[in-house]
């Protein structure tokens, strides 16, 4: 994402936003679209039960939304700034690539990020490369990240996601991946670690062992329960105690860091951390500490062409299928059900730190917005 951005392009979304809070204008779209590509997904996870769901049920993935279901979608919509594709596992899906070309067609992404449990590593590679071509075709400066989980080193890793030998496959698609750094400089490579009461005490481990393979970009998250994950009654999340404390260490590590960063790197970083102590506060008060906007500046897309305001609410909270619209997404976006599911989050009947919404609510928050620009100055500093 570039600096001025935030000004020549964003700028109008987050009006659009406060104009719908303020006003209740319904002039307004989404900036940021996940996509769970697919229902398929080869990992055991402690932390998510979707892959058991379809170790249960292997044909669930027969409600994917087809292509051509997919063009008739994107092509309703306005564009996006965010493309986030989820799962399930993305990969797993063979027309990834081709479905990236529909964003890249009629959404015209400024970002496009996958995550991956890294199982199928070939393929990763092989299609992640597709994808940073057909995204090159488009805009050579939109960047492609992907990002690897990795929850544990060595044999932990296997035990929290269930699959045995998939830190060695993690390792191999790291290694491909790295390659395609090299070659692409739109591509960036990042890994993600879910931190839930499996490895609390396993974070150093994992971020030095990160740091020692020369992954300049790693992030972290909270376990949630989801209703997307199937795992509402699971005793995954860390106490918030536990996670503040951990956290804290954390965003010092990442000060400590900062002067090897690129420049664009150290304002996410500002970001990231603003986040972490947002999501700290979260986990203990168990309220919206700033307003979300889950809904309204994102919107989330399942496998079956159900909307969600969020992975979180999810199939509770949904705000209808588009298979029942017709495909058209400016009808469902803007129907009665749609409004009724902004009303009870407006209402602060839910609270979470989820990541991708957090990040758009920090845009949208002008205190917070503040510090993490105050952040992001004292990082350049550094
Ligand atoms: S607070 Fe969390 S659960 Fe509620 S709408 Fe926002 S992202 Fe979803």
């Amino acid at each position: 994402m570039k600096k001025s951005d935030l000004f020549t392009v964003l700028m109008p979304y987050l009006m659009g936003y406060k104009m719908n809070r303020w006003f209740g204008s319904d002039r307004f779209h989404p900036m940021t679209l996940t996509y769970s590509v697919t229902a398929a997904c080869q990992s055991r996870c402690k932390t998510c039960q979707i892959g058991a769901m379809f170790c249960q049920d292997p044909t669930r993935p027969q409600k994917d939304l087809k292509l051509d279901e997919i063009e008739k979608i994107f092509k309703s919509m306005k564009p996006v700034y965010f493309f986030n594709m989820s799962g399930g596992e993305p990969f797993m899906r063979d027309d990834l690539p081709q479905i990236v070309e529909l964003a890249c067609k009629y959404l015209r992404p400024r970002v496009v990020h996958t995550p991956t449990n890294a199982i199928l590593s070939d393929k990763i590679v092989k299609n992640t490369e597709q994808i940073i071509q057909i995204v090159r075709t488009y805009d050579e400066s939109v960047p492609v990240t992907v990002k690897p989980s990795i929850d544990g080193v060595g044999e932990k890793h296997d035990a929290i996601r269930g699959v045995k030998g998939n830190f060695n496959c993690l390792l191999k698609t790291i290694e491909g991946l790295k390659k395609l750094e090299e070659k692409y400089d739109n591509f960036h490579l990042e890994l993600g670690t879910v931190i839930s009461n499996f490895n609390i005490n396993d974070l150093e481990e994992i971020e030095d062992f990160v740091h020692s393979l020369g992954v300049e970009s790693y992030r972290n998250e909270v376990a949630e329960c989801r209703t997307e994950f199937f795992n509402l009654t699971d005793p995954i999340t860390p106490p918030a105690d536990i996670y503040q404390k951990l956290i804290k260490d954390f965003a010092k590590k990442v000060e400590e860091n900062i002067g090897k960063k690129k420049k664009l790197a150290r304002t996410t970083e500002a970001m990231r951390v603003v986040y972490y102590n947002i999501a700290g506060k979260i986990l203990a008060e168990q309220r919206q500490v700033i307003p979300c906007y889950a809904g309204v500046s994102n919107v989330h897309i399942n496998y079956d062409g159900g909307v969600w305001p969020c992975c979180v609410l999810g199939y509770d909270q949904e705000m209808g299928n588009l298979r029942d619209y017709d495909y058209d997404f400016q009808k469902l976006w803007h129907s009665k059900k749609a409004d009724e599911v902004r009303k009870y989050i407006k209402g602060k009947n839910c609270a979470c730190p989820l990541a991708n919404q957090a990040y758009s609510n920090e845009l949208l928050h002008f205190p917070t917005l503040c510090k993490a620009g105050v952040k992001a100055i004292q990082f350049s500093l550094k």
